[in-house]
C-alpha cells in the first residue's frame, strides 16, 4: 500500500515553517527504521510526478502554481542518488511553503547553489527550502545516536550511510546538533569552496576562496584530531583550543571537521 499522509493537517501544523511543516510530516510517518522515504512522501502530499533528467545549469524545479494544488518535480539525474534525495527534498519544501513566492511563471527553478544556502543574506526562500529539506531527512530523532561521546567524522560518515545523505549534507547537520563547536569546511586543493559553523563556533578567518593548511593529503584516509595554531583558523584566536581532522577524497577534495574548545578562564 502507498503511504499516507493528511496534507491539510500537516500544513496546518506546519504554518509556512520549515522545522514545523517536517516535524508534522514525521509526526505522521512515526518512527522509522531506514532512510526517510522522500520520495513516497512527497508522492502522498500531492506531488503527482518525480521526474529524473540530465539537467544543466541548474539542480531541480518545481512545477506547481501559486495556490499549490498539485506539483510535478524535476530532479538533475547527473547529480548522485543522495543529492538528488536532498533536492527533491528542497523542492518539496518550496511545494509546502506556499508563502514562497515563484521564481519563474510556472514554479521554481534551482541551482547547485541554492541547494546550499544557510545564510541570512541568501535568498530567504532557499535558506528555508534547505531547512525544511534537512529537518525531513535527518530529523534530530534520528541523528541523536551519531552525536554521542567525542566529535568525529567517522560518526557523521557513518550518519550519512544510515540516513542516506551525502557526506556533506550528514557532516553539517552533525556540526549543527552536537553539543560540542563544530564547524565543516570543505575544500579543494586546500582551497575553501563551502563552510558551516555550527551553534557558538566562533567566527572564521578563511572565508570562500581563500586557502587554509590542511594536514598532508592521504587520499580516502581520515587523519585522527589534532590540535592545530587557531590563529590559522579563527578571526579571535585568543582563549580557545581548536582541533582538526581531514578526510582526504579524490581529485583534491577534502572534507575537514574544526573542534573549538573555549580554554576557561582562570
Ligand atoms: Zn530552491
Amino acid at each position: 500500500m502507498s503511504l499516507q499522509l493528511d496534507r491539510m493537517e500537516i500544513e496546518e501544523e506546519g504554518r509556512d515553517d520549515a522545522v514545523r511543516l517536517a516535524r508534522a510530516i514525521h509526526k505522521q510517518l512515526g518512527p522509522l527504521s531506514g532512510p526517510v522515504p522522500v520520495h513516497d512522501i512527497a508522492l502522498a502530499l500531492d506531488i503527482v510526478e518525480i521526474r529524473e533528467e540530465e539537467l544543466d545549469g541548474f539542480e531541480a524545479a518545481l512545477i506547481t502554481q501559486p495556490e499549490r494544488d498539485i506539483g510535478s518535480i524535476v530532479v538533475n539525474l547527473k547529480s548522485d542518488r543522495r543529492r538528488r534525495r536532498f533536492s527533491l527534498g528542497h523542492e518539496l519544501g518550496h511545494f509546502l511553503q506556499a508563502d514562497h513566492v515563484l521564481n519563474q511563471p510556472d514554479g521554481f527553478l534551482c541551482s547547485k547553489r541554492d541547494m546550499v544556502e544557510q545564510d541570512l543574506n541568501a535568498a530567504r526562500y532557499e535558506v528555508e527550502a534547505n531547512r525544511f529539506a534537512i529537518e525531513l531527512l535527518a530529523p534530530p530523532e534520528m541523528v541523536r545516536p551519531a552525536l554521542r561521546g567525542f566529535p568525529d567524522l567517522d560518526k557523521a560518515q557513518r550518519l550519512a550511510e544510515r540516513l542516506d545523505l551525502s557526506f556533506v549534507a550528514a557532516a553539517r547537520r552533525y556540526a549543527e546538533l552536537h553539543d560540542e563547536s563544530l564547524a565543516v569546511i570543505i575544500c579543494r586543493d586546500s582551497v575553501v569552496s563551502y563552510m558551516a559553523r555550527g551553534p557558538g563556533f566562533p567566527f572564521l578567518l578563511a572565508g570562500r576562496g581563500s586557502r587554509v593548511p590542511l594536514p598532508a593529503s592521504t587520499t580516502d584516509r581520515l587523519t585522527s584530531m589534532e590540535l592545530v595554531d587557531p590563529r590559522d583558523w579563527l578571526a579571535k584566536p585568543a582563549g580557545t583550543e581548536l582541533s582538526l581532522q581531514t578526510l582526504h577524497q579524490r581529485d583534491g577534495h577534502s572534507i575537514s571537521l574544526l573542534h573549538a574548545v573555549r580554554e576557561t578562564d582562570e
